[in-house]
């Protein structure tokens, strides 16, 4: 960050050179001499220094001693200078040190964590005896356990003031301070205010730097999770799109930028804007504050306003006469060939539909992801040099390694409904969801103008019922064995759906379906949630003798589906019909066949599809001969700004809701139902980040060696 390295790899290149305990040491003039000695391996013991922070020497372990200079000065304020013979470990800076370390123990409750770098210094430096009958005086201030993310116990608080410098001289939020005088002096809030009215921005820099256990994470954070744990949106996303960036470059106006970090990781950001699951705005912390980041929407927000810069910066690597075909034009295909053909293999798809796309064509309704701007985007894909077949379904691998391919990538999704198991669902009026959503999607009749019941209660689902509704039906119901709380849909379809009139049946099930004159009569068995299953939903128990029967014209099935893959490819298939294949390469038991997506996962969301096509890609472009690096940095990486400013409303700004169209009007056409942020909004929304990756890039405090030379 700043700091240290500062001197070891600035600019300035005027060198000096000093002595420090018989040692040589050659440092860039204007670095103190605590940072010459740590250059040089020679530890000085320090609490209230650190790399990242502006120094104030207030603790004074750090003091040594120099020839000509009077007393002892503390090393993190004084420059290094030519010529200086600097001594840090004299039995008199060894017994000052007990005695100053004497003073900060003194009023510390208990043992200091083994952890803690407190502990460390104070193992290194020594303790000296407490005298008879004297006892360590805390201030007895309770712990504050109110705040997010972290607890403060300020009666472990050694008055170093490396989280007051942090907040006040490097973030520049000055969201807390030294409050009170005297020994009555505290690190707090202006008026003790709770940290979301003091203008914190919960970067976290403060718990970071702390050196005494005064501050910790209320969650446990240790390695090898750490990293994974604070930057959550990046390590949730399936692609690992940088969000804190791209978002960044939003708050900033940059958006070509933030659309390049974006397309460094996937070649369809506009329709990930539109249709991604974002389980990343799960993750998000800022939820834990009040409501997630709309990381999402700033996607699609940044990918409406594509100038196309990022194609004159695009390499296609020469020819390598290598040949892929890719079975399936879905996102996981697609993904592959687009990073292929960048590698410089010809790259050809087959599809089996009349066009490209996959679920992302066929089964999301174009309310939600208007078919220009897929199709936009998959035209990216073929200007590169990528060719697709549709209209030609693939029955044999044998055959394509015949007609000259030298690897095939089978990403041909889950497109098979399932069965609900129950009796006389054979009936014709009795449909599957996928195909349902495939034939409105293509334009094919569908005739469900009556009332209709949709069973299941995920995406699928909520698709199946609002479209239904957008093709004429009278009344759709959806029947889910579950309540409300358990149901695998997003929140906001379960929502939208409701507002468009989408009527729900929860903890209901049905088990038997019989013809009762023109309708159907479909007997189902009421429920009652019981304990958690291994997902951790509680699992629906059927209530005896508590059947009804529930009259309906039509029962679409939204219950889940599994991969069809022909048996001419001779691919192991596990107990659900997934081929199988290594989650990380993706190969699959036949030499130069790799597999991946819904086929291999089981039903995913377009995002996972991406990923499983990114990672056939890097195992393809390896098997092919090629280095496997698929990761090309469009735009250079910057260095984030360490200083986020103040900004009273900060916590407070909630996260604003999507515009849309009005249930009414949308319900009876497939006009896209969620509008744009617009750009004030979208800034807003941007600037709402708590800048998690600020955390992960602040230096570590020099520690102790681990035994006294
Ligand atoms: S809370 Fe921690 S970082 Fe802040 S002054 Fe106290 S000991 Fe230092
Ligand atoms: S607040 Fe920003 S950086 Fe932190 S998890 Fe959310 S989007 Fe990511």
């Amino acid at each position: 960050m700043q700091g240290l390295h500062k001197y070891l790899s600035g600019d300035g290149d005027k060198m000096i050179e000093l002595r420090i305990d018989d040692t040589k040491v050659e440092v860039k003039a204007g670095a103190t001499v605590l940072e010459a000695a740590l250059q040089a391996g020679v530890y000085i013991p320090n609490l209230c220094y650190h790399p990242d922070i502006p120094p104030i020497g207030s603790c004074r372990l750090c003091i040594v001693e120099i020839d000509g200079v009077r007393g002892v000065p503390t090393s993190c304020t004084t420059p290094a200078k030519e010529g200086m013979v600097v001594r840090t470990d004299t039995p008199k800076l060894q017994n000052l040190r007990k005695d100053i370390l004497w003073l900060i123990l003194s009023a510390y409750p208990g043992d200091p964590e083994k952890a803690s770098q407190l502990r460390k210094v104070a193992d290194w430096i020594g303790r000296k005896d407490l005298l008879p009958g004297s006892v360590p005086k805390p201030a007895n201030i309770l712990p504050a356990f109110d705040d997010p993310f972290f607890v403060r116990d300020l009666d472990k608080c050694i008055l170093c003031g490396r989280c007051v410098r942090m907040c006040q001289d490097v973030r520049k939020t000055g969201a807390i301070g030294l409050v009170n005088r005297g020994i009555k002096t505290v690190v707090g809030t202006g008026g003790n205010a709770p940290l979301k009215d003091s203008g914190c921005k919960f970067c976290l820099a403060c718990v970071e730097v702390c050196p005494s256990g005064a501050l910790y994470d209320k969650e446990k954070l240790e390695e090898p999770e750490r990293a994974k744990k604070l930057l959550p949106c990046v390590n949730t996303c399936p692609a690992g799109i940088d969000i804190p960036r791209y978002v960044r470059l939003i708050a900033a106006g940059k958006y070509q930028d933030a659309l390049e970090v974006i397309r460094e990781k996937v070649p369809f950001p506009l329709t990930l804007g539109y249709a991604c699951n974002h389980a990343c705005e799960e993750a998000c912390r800022r939820g834990s504050l009040n409501s997630p980041i709309s990381i999402r929407a700033l996607k699609r927000f940044v990918a409406e306003r594509d100038s196309g810069r990022w194609r004159s910066k695009l390499v296609i690597e020469p020819s390598t006469g290598k040949q892929v075909a890719v079975v399936g034009a879905g996102p996981g295909g697609l993904t592959a060939a687009w990073y292929l053909r960048q590698a410089g293999h010809a790259v050809t798809v087959f599809e089996a539909l009349s066009e490209p796309g996959g679920m992302m064509r066929s089964v999301i309704p174009a309310y939600r992801l208007p078919r220009k701007v897929l199709a936009g985007e998959i035209s990216e894909i073929t200007a590169i040099g990528v060719k697709i077949v549709t209209n030609s379904e693939v029955k044999s691998i044998d055959v394509l390694f015949e007609q000259g391919f030298d690897a095939v990538f089978v990403a041909v999704g889950a497109p098979s409904g399932m069965k609900m198991g129950a009796e006389g669902e054979n009936d014709p009026r009795i449909m599957d969801g996928i195909c349902f959503l495939r034939a409105v999607s293509f334009g094919k009749k569908t005739d469900i103008a009556g009332e209709v019941l949709v069973v299941g209660g995920g995406n699928v689902a909520m698709d199946v019922a609002r479209t239904a509704l957008r093709v004429g039906s009278k009344k759709v119901t959806v029947l889910y064995r579950r309540t409300r709380e358990e149901m695998p849909a997003l929140p906001e379809e379960v929502e939208e759906a409701v507002k468009e009139g989408v009527k729900f049946r929860f903890l209901t099930a049905p088990e038997k379906i019989s013809s009762s004159g023109k309708k159907l009569g479909v007997e189902c068995i009421l429920m009652k949630l019981g304990e958690p299953d291994a997902g951790g939903r509680r699992r629906p128990v059927p209530i005896e003798g508590s059947n009804i029967v529930i009259k309906a014209d039509r029962i679409i099935t939204a219950i889940g589906q599994r991969p069809a893959v022909p048996d001419g490819f001779a691919l192991p298939l596990d107990k659900k019909c997934c081929i199988q294949a290594d989650p990380e390469t993706m190969a699959c038991s036949r030499k130069g066949v790799f597999a991946g997506g819904d086929a291999v996962s089981g039903p995913a969301s377009i995002i996972e599809a991406v990923q499983a096509g990114r990672k056939a890609a890097v195992s393809i472009d390896k098997y092919l001969g090629g280095s496997g690096v698929i990761d090309r940095p469009v735009i250079p990486a910057e260095e984030p700004p360490f200083c986020l400013g103040r900004d009273e409303s900060f916590c407070s700004c909630e996260r604003a809701g999507l515009p849309s169209i009005s249930a009414a009007k949308r319900r009876s056409n497939f006009d896209l139902a969620e509008l744009s942020l617009k750009e004030k909004d979208a800034i807003d929304a941007a600037k709402r980040c708590l800048r998690c990756e600020l955390r992960l890039k602040i230096s570590k405090a020099p520690m102790p060696p681990d035994k006294k030379e």
